[in-house]
Formats: C-alpha cells, structure tokens, sequence
C-alpha cells in the first residue's frame, strides 16, 4: 500500500483508503455482528489524523491486530429451573486486547447478548480502560439468559453453572470481570461464591463490583453514574453552563441511571424523566429518587408504579419517546442505540444543550453527527461513563494491598480522574485538528496508549 511506503508529507487520501480498507474486512470477517461494525467504525474514522502523523501504527499493523480480539469463548450454561426443567443458555467472554494490564469489563445477562453485542462493548472497553490511565485492558462478557422474572435460587443456580465454565478463563493477573446489565452485587456475589469453591482460594481480585462485606469497594455502585455527571460537569463548564438549575432527563433506571440522577441531583439539576423498558415516567416537579431506588433497587417493580404514590407524574408506555421530554442535559443510561437520529432531532429541536453518554453506545453514529452539527455538547461513553471501572481497577489496588478506602477517598479519586479523562480527551482532539470533538479526542487518546504498548511488546 502507497501509504506504508511515505515516510514524511501529507497521507490524508491514502490512509482514508487504507482505514476504509481494514473497515470492510472486518464486515466481511464478522458478517451479521452490527453493533460491533458500528463501534469499529466509530473509532477507525477517528484516527486518520493520528494514522497519517505516525505511519508505524500502520507499519505495525496495529489497526488490523486490535480489531481481532485475542480471544472469543462461547459457551454452553446448563441449569435446572424452579419447576425441574433444563434449561440451557450460551455464555461468551471476549478477551480482547491486554497490552496494557489483564482483561477487565462487565458481564451483561439480557436475552439480546450474542457475539455482536459482547464485541461491540469488548472493543470499546479497550479504549476505555486506557482513557482511566489504570493498568487494565479490555474484555467483556454475558450471557442471554434474562434474569427478570427469576427466582433466587434460579438466578443463583445459572450464575454457578455460568461461571463453572467461566472460571477456567479468569484470574486477578488474567481477566477480571464485574457487572453490567442483569448483573449487580447479588449476581457478583453468587459467581464469586463458586469461583472460590473451585479454586479452592479466596481471590478477591477476581471480580469487581463484590459486596462491601467481602472486598468490595465503597462508591463503586455510584461510580458511573457520579462519573457520567462529573465528566459532563467539566463539558459545560468551559461553556459556561452547569447542572445548576438545569433540567435534565436520564433514560433507564438502573445502576447507572439511579446515580447519575443522584449526582445531577446534587448538583443542583431538576430531573424530570427516567425510563425502564416498559415505559418513561415524567414528573415536571422533579423525579422523587428515594420512590426510584426503592421500586427499581429494593423490589424490582416497574417504573410505572411510581405514577401510584405521585399522582402529579405520568407514565408513557415505550421507552424511545422519552427524548421528547424537554431538555437542557439527556444522559442515556440504559442501553445501546437508544438514540436514533429522529430522537437527536427531537432534542435539538427542543434546545437540548449537552448530552452524556452513561450507557454504552446510546447514540447512533447518525444521531452523533446530529449532536456535532448543531452544536451540542457531546460527551461519549468511552470517556463518560469509564468512572464504573475506574473504580473497579481501585477496588482491585485495594483488594491487592488489602486496605479499604472510604467513600470520600475514593469518591475523590474519581473525580480526578474524570477530570483528567475530561483534559486528555479535549487535548488530543485540538492536536489532531478536532478541537472540542470529544469523540475523536476519546478515541485517539486512548488508542495511542494501547498502540503504543502493543509495539513495545512485539507482534505477539
Ligand atoms: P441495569 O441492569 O442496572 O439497568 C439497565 C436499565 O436500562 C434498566 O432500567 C433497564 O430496564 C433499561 N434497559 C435495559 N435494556 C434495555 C432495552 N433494551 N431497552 C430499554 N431499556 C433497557 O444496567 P446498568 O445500569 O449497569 O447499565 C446500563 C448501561 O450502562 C449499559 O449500556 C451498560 O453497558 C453501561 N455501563 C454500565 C456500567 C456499570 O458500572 N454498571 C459501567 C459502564 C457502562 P428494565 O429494568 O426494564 O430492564
């Protein structure tokens, strides 16, 4: 190829062609797989400044090594439901890039996870866990099996017979992985109880996310919520705006949702609508966070029984429309893809200022370009919501000096970081002539860290 052969001068068309390139192979290796196409695309577009200043990257070979992931398992999960039925789910772990520290990211249990989804997320963790500045690099996993409607014992029986197979893959210096989508404490704790059993050693670092009883870290709960809204916090600062006074809307109303409106919350923000995926509830005189947490944390009801004790509130049936509800700041928590380009349209239309992505890929790419054209504030998951692992690598510092830190200690570590996320972020975009675009400055400054790790280490 033309480009590999200049060594000095301008190699904008080439490299185009050649990013074009290394893109329509991956679709034609990984046919069907969407998400993932979506997630590679997003990133290989921003990297031509940086491809045509520093050709080893192309030299080496790098885009086309991090895009295969070292390693995909597939597996089968056996398990006996309530009624002495087998049932039999498939489980997956993607291992996708350590070049700089063991495989870190969530496991998701929802009936939509396939090899696309694990992917799409694996990729983007990589890029994510470099931005943290911790040693991790990037994996992710699941299952299909849903988890709503399930009893304990059915719940705890799959995690058992998930992790069985999964525990042959993992470790504190191998993968260490944590929550997600379906998986919250109870999940960690039931997969941690038979990963000890079959080690026959307590690894605390072998999970994150665990309960405080047994390892876990204080604030990791709050921290991609907090770190969603810290992280948009420095957006609207250098614009001269804040969550002071703001109205925000938050889709979901799990782990992420119910702590980025808590940050929002007290930082003086109105939050007037949030969602599961039955419907949006709207409370123009301000959602009541402690009715949330207890329908969604403690009984697991539908955010439709919130209207029940606060008659002033409507519930909406279907989760999509909740990004007609008027807005200064939308945080989409809950899912990928859950704004298209008709809701960014929508949202500009009714003078939405910033958008932060709590959720893993929420917007669309077309939805992005939506956002950038109009002006608004955009602050995109790898770099927005990468408090959760940021915490979890501090849950492992501490599970391996075997120390605990207070909620203050860590909810401060936080904040730097996302800080320090925020100023990587806005640097390498005014480097590569996209000053402000924070999704060319994510992806470029966490791509150089994992690149340049990846050609010290040798092609392995
Ligand atoms: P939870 O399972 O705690 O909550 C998910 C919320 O989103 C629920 O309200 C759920 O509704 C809703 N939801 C899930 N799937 C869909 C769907 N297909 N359509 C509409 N609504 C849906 O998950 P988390 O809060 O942990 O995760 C939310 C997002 O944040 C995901 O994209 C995840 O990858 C990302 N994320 C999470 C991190 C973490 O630390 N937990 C870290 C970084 C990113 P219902 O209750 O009806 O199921």
């Amino acid at each position: 190829m033309n480009v590999l052969e200049k060594e000095k001068g301008t190699y904008t068309s080439d490299v185009h062609e050649y990013v074009q390139h290394v893109y329509e192979t991956v679709k034609q290796r990984n046919p069907y797989e969407n998400e993932f196409h979506q997630a590679v695309k997003e990133v290989l577009d921003s990297l031509l400044p940086v491809l045509a200043k520093r050709p080893q990257y192309i030299r080496q070979a790098i885009l086309e090594r991090i895009v295969e992931p070292e390693r995909m398992i597939s597996f089968r999960v056996p398990w006996v439901d309530d009624q002495g039925n087998v049932q039999v789910n498939r489980g997956f772990r993607v291992q996708f890039n350590s070049a700089l520290g063991p495989y870190k990211g969530g496991l998701r249990f929802h009936p939509s996870v396939n090899t696309s989804i694990i992917k799409f997320l694996g990729f983007e963790q990589i890029f994510k866990n470099a931005l943290t500045g911790q040693p991790i690099g990037g994996g992710k996993g699941g299952s299909d099996f849903d988890p709503k409607g399930k009893s304990d014992g059915e719940i705890m029986r799959f995690t058992q017979s998930f992790m069985s197979e999964l525990s042959k893959y993992i470790g504190p210096d191998t993968d260490v992985p944590a929550g997600d989508i379906g998986v919250g404490a109870k999940e960690i704790g039931y997969m941690f109880g038979q990963y000890k059993k079959m080690r026959g050693r307590f690894e605390a670092g072998v999970l994150t996310g665990k309960d405080i009883a047994y390892g876990g870290s204080l604030a990791r709960k709050e921290a991609t919520g907090y770190g969603t809204v810290y992280f948009v916090e420095e957006m609207l600062k250098e614009k001269g705006h804040s969550f002071a006074g703001s109205t925000v809307v938050v889709s979901g109303s799990g782990n992420v949702s119910i702590y980025a409106m808590e940050k929002a919350m007290h930082l003086g923000a109105k939050v007037v609508a949030c969602s599961d995926s039955e419907g949006y509830i709207y409370d123009k005189r301000g959602i009541n966070l402690e009715t949330v947490k207890r329908l969604k944390e403690s009984e697991k009801k539908r955010i439709s029984e919130y209207v029940n004790e606060h008659p002033q509130a409507h519930f909406f049936q279907g989760c999509s429309d909740i990004w007609s509800v008027p807005c200064d700041i939308a945080l989409p928590c809950a899912t990928q893809n859950e704004i298209d380009e008709n809701a960014a349209t929508v949202l500009v239309s009714n003078g939405v200022k910033a958008i932060g992505e709590g959720a893993n890929m929420p917007s669309t790419l077309e939805a992005v370009n939506v956002f950038h054209e109009h002006g608004v504030l955009f602050a995109p998951a790898k770099a927005a919501n990468a408090g959760g692992v940021s915490v979890s690598a501090l849950e492992m510092a501490q599970n391996s000096a075997r120390l605990s830190w207070t909620f203050e200690e860590v909810d401060a570590k936080l904040q730097d970081i996302m800080k320090t996320i925020y100023r990587d972020c806005i640097e390498a975009a005014k480097e590569n002539d996209a000053p402000g675009n924070l999704v060319v400055g994510a992806n470029i400054a966490g791509f150089v860290k994992v690149a340049d790790a990846m050609i010290a280490q040798g092609v392995i």
